[in-house]
C-alpha cells in the first residue's frame, strides 16, 4: 500500500513538472505517455529527472522511451523528443543523464557496462529510428533494486527474503548466526556469507514480495556492503 502511494505521488509530481516544461500543444500527449507507464517506478523516476531538469533547457515533451541494456540493476534508457534523444542511466536509487544518445559517454559508465570504447558501445546503439519502444515488461522489476522477476536481488536489497528465517534478509540476524560472529567487519566475512547464502539457495524476486516501505534502512545497505 505504501508503495502504491509513493508511486502515485511520483506520478503527480511528474505531471506538475510537465505543466511547467512543455508547450501547451504537447501537454496532452506528454501526460498520456506518463499514464501509459504509470506502473513502472523506473520510468516514473526517469520522467521526473527529465522534466525536472530538461536537458539543455529544451522545452520538449518526451515522445518515446526505449530501453537499451541492463546490468546489475542499472538500466540504460533512451528518452526521445521529436528533435532529440538522450541517454539515461536508471538504477533503484539514481537517475542520471549521460548525454545525447550516440554521443560520447563517460568512460567509467562504458566500462561498467563492459564496453572498451565508444565505438564498441555504438554497436549496440541502434539509430534513433530503429530504437524499439520500451514496452512495460510483463516481468515486474523489484521496486527497490530493479532486477526483473525470477532473478536474484542485488545484495543488500531490502526486498530479498532470507532463506533461513524467511524474514527480511537485509535485516535479520541470520548472517551473524551463519558466520557465528557478532558483527561483519570485513569484505572476507561478507564474501563468506554470500557463499553460505548461495549454497543455501537465494530466493529470487517475485512480485508478491512487498518492499519494506517506509523505513528502508537496513544493516546490509548501510554498512557491510560498502
Ligand atoms: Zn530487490
Ligand atoms: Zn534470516
Amino acid at each position: 500500500m505504501a508503495l502504491e502511494n509513493k508511486t502515485h505521488q511520483l506520478i503527480e509530481e511528474v505531471k506538475l513538472f510537465i505543466q511547467y516544461s512543455v508547450p501547451e500543444n504537447e501537454l496532452q500527449s506528454a501526460v498520456a505517455l506518463v499514464d501509459r507507464y504509470r506502473n513502472d517506478a523506473f520510468i516514473m523516476r526517469l520522467f521526473r529527472e527529465y522534466y525536472s531538469s530538461l536537458p539543455e533547457a529544451r522545452e520538449e515533451a518526451v515522445v518515446r522511451i526505449a530501453r537499451l541494456i541492463d546490468r546489475q540493476g542499472v538500466h540504460l534508457f533512451v528518452v526521445s523528443t521529436t528533435a532529440f534523444s538522450y541517454l539515461y542511466a536508471v538504477s533503484a536509487d539514481k537517475t542520471l543523464l549521460l548525454g545525447e544518445y550516440r554521443k560520447e559517454v563517460n568512460a567509467g559508465v562504458l566500462s561498467f557496462f563492459g564496453f572498451g570504447s565508444h565505438e564498441e558501445f555504438l554497436k549496440v546503439c541502434p539509430s534513433i529510428e530503429d530504437l524499439e519502444e520500451y514496452v512495460e515488461s510483463e516481468k515486474e522489476l523489484c521496486a527497490v533494486c530493479g532486477v526483473p522477476e525470477g532473478e536474484y536481488h542485488l545484495l543488500g536489497c531490502t526486498v530479498e527474503i532470507c532463506p533461513w528465517c524467511e524474514g527480511q534478509l537485509s535485516n535479520c540476524n541470520c548472517r551473524f548466526d551463519q558466520l557465528k560472529v557478532d558483527d561483519i567487519e570485513d569484505e572476507e566475512q561478507l564474501e563468506k556469507f554470500i557463499d553460505l547464502l548461495t549454497a543455501k539457495g537465494r530466493i529470487p524476486y517475485q512480485k508478491t514480495q512487498a518492499p519494506a516501505y517506509p523505513g528502508t534502512s537496513s544493516g546490509l545497505d548501510d554498512s557491510e556492503s560498502t
